[in-house]
């Protein structure tokens, strides 16, 4: 017992005195994941899109004119100020041609990093995940906002787009989000990227951003590029600049990838990845770790529409514990058509925009 007891005096004692040691092997999304608020520093990208973190991050606001954040427990709606910009300036142009507001699905946490569930990206503030599905015109409660679910865009049991569910607006919307400068990526599913490659006419240029990957049938994925003042940030490799649809890349998915497969004889057992830790960062996500956190008020961005108001919607404590029990946005629930059944309409033509509207970039 005697023994015992000193054993954990000096297992207690290795753990208080040197918390650097205690922490080198603790994976770097329990830190990350239970962070609640941003950084108070100065905006800036450290790393790589799956190896990194930002500094002064800031919201996405919970509503917008055309836009209403999901999955909200998660508290995931925090990214690089321009990317909010970018998410807030599509959700007017994709308006404009049809689309009638964005759900916006996992941004980053507040200090990016690696998360406590799904996704190996996200982690600069500087990847958004959109769903596929317009939004209502009621503005959802917290609750809904947790269980209501995505649509796929694709045919059931197939890898190609369902015409019926396809309209002009989803092609508009994908094309105002390749447009921005900044972006370098839109991440769809192969059949996404065919239905534009089969129906896009006239300017084709778009098409090269738009870049086929695993799922991203419920959502789609926008990337921007490292930001400007992010010295630390590691650019991607740049897209090829052709569309992508006649030089056999995208037929790769649908005869091979997409290809039924013989079973292997031994079932192919897969090496868990090891979890990446705080020393597999670049060392200024140790600083933005530890760094103060603003208020909530300073760091949510200030929309255009500044007059505009929405239901309030009082967010429960952060819990990280609920974010491993969270839905994902494609789990079984109620359809998010369902609710534009149910009457709480906004006095959508009212919200004040101030004019001179600003222009957009
Ligand atoms: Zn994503």
């Amino acid at each position: 017992m005697a023994k015992l007891s000193r054993y954990l005096c000096a297992a207690l004692a290795l753990t208080f005195l040197t918390p650097e040691v205690a922490s080198a092997q603790t994976p770097a999304k329990k830190l990350f994941g239970n962070r609640s608020m941003p950084a108070a520093l100065k905006p800036a990208a450290h790393g790589f899109y799956t190896k990194g973190c930002i500094a002064g991050a800031v919201a996405i606001p919970v509503d917008g004119p055309n836009w209403q954040a999901m999955r909200l427990s998660r508290n995931r709606r925090w990214g690089h100020p321009k990317l909010i910009s970018i998410v807030e300036q599509l959700s007017y142009k994709a308006k404009k041609d049809g689309w009638n507001g964005l759900l916006v699905g996992d941004i980053s946490q507040p200090r990016g990093g690696p998360m406590l569930t799904g996704h190996r990206s996200h982690q600069m503030g500087l990847d958004a995940d959109l769903w596929l599905t317009q939004m209502p015109n009621k503005r959802m409660t917290y609750k809904e906002r947790e269980n209501t679910s995505a649509i796929s865009v694709l045919k059931k049991g197939s890898n190609y787009v369902d015409q019926s569910r396809w309209t002009r607006a989803h092609t508009m919307l994908l094309y105002h989000a390749a447009s921005f400068r900044e972006v370098e990526r839109v991440l769809v599913h192969p059949g996404i990227k065919k239905q534009l490659c089969d129906t896009v006419k006239g300017n084709r240029k778009w098409l090269s951003k738009i870049r086929p990957t695993w799922g991203h049938h419920y959502h789609f994925h926008l990337r921007m590029g490292c930001p400007a003042g992010s010295p630390n940030c590691k650019k991607q490799n740049a897209t090829p600049n052709k569309t992508g649809c006649s030089d056999g890349s995208l037929d790769w998915w649908f005869n091979v990838e997409f290809a039924p497969k013989k079973k292997p004889a031994k079932p192919v057992k897969k090496k868990p990845r090891r979890e990446l830790t705080v020393r597999d960062l670049p060392q200024a996500c140790s600083a933005v770790l530890s760094a103060n956190a603003p208020s909530l008020e300073a760091a949510t961005h200030k929309p255009i529409a500044a007059a505009f108001v929405a239901p309030t919607i009082k967010l429960p404590k952060f819990s990280a514990a609920r974010v491993l029990k969270g839905k994902a946005i494609e789990a079984a629930g109620v359809p998010v058509f369902s609710l534009n059944k149910t009457v709480n309409y906004l006095p959508d033509g009212n919200i004040p925009i101030p004019t001179p509207r600003p222009a957009f970039r």
